[in-house]
């Protein structure tokens, strides 16, 4: 898996604010999303619930969606984790929430396609 990707990633709401392209290409979109949970959680302090309790919870989300495992309570609590992240206390949680409202309104199809 490249830095690259994971670039891309936290680039994402950037560009979507320079209305640059913001979609991720659909192959291997979760492998690459769990890349950039990896590098995120480096980050992540433990001082607030929305980061330090939500990304691990959007983390096991993503695998589920990997093995193609998911319900569409998956994807409302994978919504609800995400819109949480701007509760966050700082850039970590907030910017990593960002990115992900990114991809889940322009990767829709990803992750929709998926439920069941
Ligand atoms: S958002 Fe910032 S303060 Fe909150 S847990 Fe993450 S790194 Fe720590």
């Amino acid at each position: 898996m490249s830095k690259e990707i994971v670039l891309k990633i936290q680039e994402l709401y950037e560009n979507w604010i320079k209305d640059d392209m913001t979609s991720l290409d659909s192959a291997n979109i979760f492998a690459n999303l769990l890349e950039y949970v990896e590098e995120t959680k480096k980050d992540i302090c433990g001082k607030c619930i929305p980061c330090r309790d939500g990304i691990p919870q959007i983390e096991n989300i993503f695998r589920n969606f990997e093995i193609e495992k998911v319900t569409k309570n998956d994807l409302v609590k994978l919504e609800n984790y995400v819109e949480n992240l701007r509760s966050s206390k700082c850039s970590v949680g907030i910017d990593f929430g960002k990115n992900m409202e990114v991809v889940l309104r322009n990767n829709f199809n990803d992750f929709y396609r998926k439920v069941r």
